[in-house]
């Protein structure tokens, strides 16, 4: 058996985007016999106190998961793991350049849009060692193709840029787009629900999700797929059509509730507007279509005013 995972980052509250990725990965999961995992993407960007708000949160809306939850900052070892087997194979190199250095580089003509343009690629030992004088290196992968094709459950076919793109921070922290690889592997997840604003990216790490598996640096998923089965679902926007965002008004399951609004009666909203039954939960796993599912973001402008109750 697989799993899927829904892996919020705990920078604050949940709000009604996340809450519906959440659902529909888990529907995806559940929809599919899969397991439901749920990571703490907690390297960066974490608050005090919002990872409990948001798993009381996800309970409210009636998820449920298994094992135990998961937190990037105890998974060290693993992130460790997947670059000293990067080094070994050569696929590693320092880079000094600075956000201005890029910028510049990549202005140039013949630059690829969106890619490094791979200044930093071939320095000597004694370039190096003068650059590192002046400032900390990130590590980059070196990367011998520029565009790699993923196939995506809402997007079929979709081919983005693969450059030779940062795994590890020149603050020391590992990269976002190592570690997500590195969990879902070690993980044994073979299926990524997540939100579309993450498509651009996913070239880049079923590359190196394919690289780890080759150099045996991580197991491959339970299942054998690599990299997992995509499906990026489509955001939530506000009325101005800008992602919806917390100072679009009561947006969590908190301010709503003091609007009078229920966990269940959110839930049966977010499903509405994937064009499930908004009632139990096992009903909306049981019409649960990926194929039927809208492919356009969902435009929310409020709650709709209560039915039922008073006259
Ligand atoms: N932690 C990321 C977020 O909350 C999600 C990353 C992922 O699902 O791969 O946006």
């Amino acid at each position: 058996m697989g799993a899927g995972r829904y892996a919020p980052s705990p920078s604050g509250e949940l709000h009604l985007g996340n809450l519906r990725t959440a659902l529909l990965a888990w529907l995806f999961a559940r929809s599919t016999g899969r397991g439901f995992l749920l990571r703490v993407e907690d390297l960066d960007r974490a608050r005090a106190g919002a990872e409990a708000i948001q798993l009381a949160d996800l309970r409210a809306i009636g998820l449920d998961w298994d094992g135990p939850v998961v937190r990037q900052t105890e998974r060290t070892d693993g992130y460790l793991a997947a670059i000293a087997a990067l080094g070994e194979a050569g696929l590693l190199y320092e880079c000094f350049c600075t956000r201005r250095d890029i910028a510049e580089a990549s202005s140039a003509p013949h630059a690829a849009p969106g890619a490094y343009p791979g200044t930093c690629r071939n320095l000597t030992e004694a370039e190096r060692a003068a650059r590192r004088a002046v400032r900390p290196a990130a590590l980059r992968l070196r990367t011998d193709l520029d565009r790699f094709t993923v196939t995506d459950v809402l997007h079929g076919d979709y081919t983005g840029v693969v450059d030779d793109f940062v795994v590890v921070r020149n603050d020391g922290v590992h990269a976002y787009n190592l570690v997500v690889v590195v969990d879902d592997a070690l993980q044994g997840i073979d299926q990524v629900v997540r939100g579309d604003d993450l498509l651009p990216s996913t070239p880049r790490q079923a590359h190196l999700a394919t690289l780890l598996a080759q150099l045996d640096a991580v197991p491959a998923a339970a299942s054998g797929t690599v990299p997992p089965q995509y499906a990026h679902v489509p955001l939530v926007l506000n009325a101005d059509g800008k992602r919806l965002a917390k100072r679009d008004g009561s947006v969590t399951l908190a301010q709503l509730r003091q609007d009078g609004i229920t966990a269940e009666r959110v839930r049966a909203v977010l499903l509405e507007s994937a064009g499930l039954p908004g009632g139990p939960l096992a009903r909306a796993l049981d019409a649960f279509d990926p194929a039927h599912l809208p492919r356009e973001p969902w435009v929310f402008t409020g709650f709709p005013a209560s039915t039922g109750g008073m006259h």
